[in-house]
């Protein structure tokens, strides 16, 4: 089978250094942002502070403007998967919010995402975040310099399989640097249609399983951006932006869990 063939930007230790200074603006927005989300409060307050706290820092958010989307950040709400637009929707005591969001700094893009629960969440509900993150943190271990790189999606695949889920197909993840998104693109399942590059160092990949309670299938809504699961039930998202090193592998992103406490 022939792809199209990929260009896939390598990053010296100095330059994933300075992807790690716009990560660490980007980690600390989301361990302020965390505070924000209780019942009662909007998606655009939400965006509002996230892009404030963007914009104070010296930075720029990524996804503002981008392609024309009008938030600093994605906002999804339960069903929705992910390209929420924030707005005057109002957080209910047991939702869960995905929140993704993305910050330019001296020209090097960070991107990562968390869904965060809203008050307190039923059992079920909890299952399936505590189950998309540890996908995130299972496929970020099984990458190693030399492997390729459809060990991330079949670490996602088997996790989310495993605890009755299905995995998101037509969004996967890809690679960042100067710009917000490079190849490769990164899926969180076996896939058989793209191409699968051999992990080296140097790659940055932005790694971002979007895991559903149903379905795996996705619709997209009228506003174009919105992507919902095609049955309505739940869908979670967890994305970091991570550097495969020489030494290892570097979190640039890294935090504490939001849903530790689950
Ligand atoms: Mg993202
Ligand atoms: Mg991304």
């Amino acid at each position: 089978m022939s792809f199209r063939k990929q260009k896939i930007l390598l990053k010296s230790p100095d330059q994933v250094d300075k992807m790690e200074a716009s990560a660490e603006v980007l980690a600390s927005v989301f361990l302020q942002i965390r505070k924000l989300v209780c019942p009662g409060v909007t998606t655009g307050t939400i965006d509002e502070a996230i892009e404030t706290l963007i914009r104070d820092a010296g930075c720029i958010p990524s996804f503002k403007g981008y392609h024309g989307f009008p938030g600093s950040a994605c906002i999804s709400v339960n069903e929705e998967v992910v390209h929420g637009i924030p707005g005057n929707r109002v957080l209910l005591e047991g939702d869960i919010v995905g929140i993704d969001a993305g910050v330019i700094k001296d020209g090097w893009h960070s991107d990562s995402a968390e869904t965060l629960p809203v008050g307190s969440i039923d059992p079920e509900t909890a299952k399936l975040l505590k189950t998309t993150e540890e996908s995130l943190n299972l496929a970020i271990a099984a990458i190693e310099p030399g492997k390729r790189l459809s060990v991330i999606g079949a670490a996602v695949e088997d996790h989310a399989h495993a605890n009755g889920y299905s995995v998101v197909e037509t969004l996967v993840g890809h690679g960042i640097g100067r710009n917000l998104h490079e190849d490769p693109q990164v899926p969180n399942f076996r896939c058989y249609t793209m191409p699968d590059p051999v992990l080296e160092a140097g790659m940055v990949l932005a790694i971002e399983p979007m895991i559903n309670s149903g379905t795996k299938r996705v619709i997209t809504a009228k506003d174009e951006w919105t992507i919902l699961t095609q049955d309505n039930r739940l869908s979670a998202h967890f994305e970091h932006t991570v550097a495969i090193m020489e030494d290892g592998v570097r979190v640039l992103t890294r935090r504490p869990s939001c849903i530790a406490g689950l």
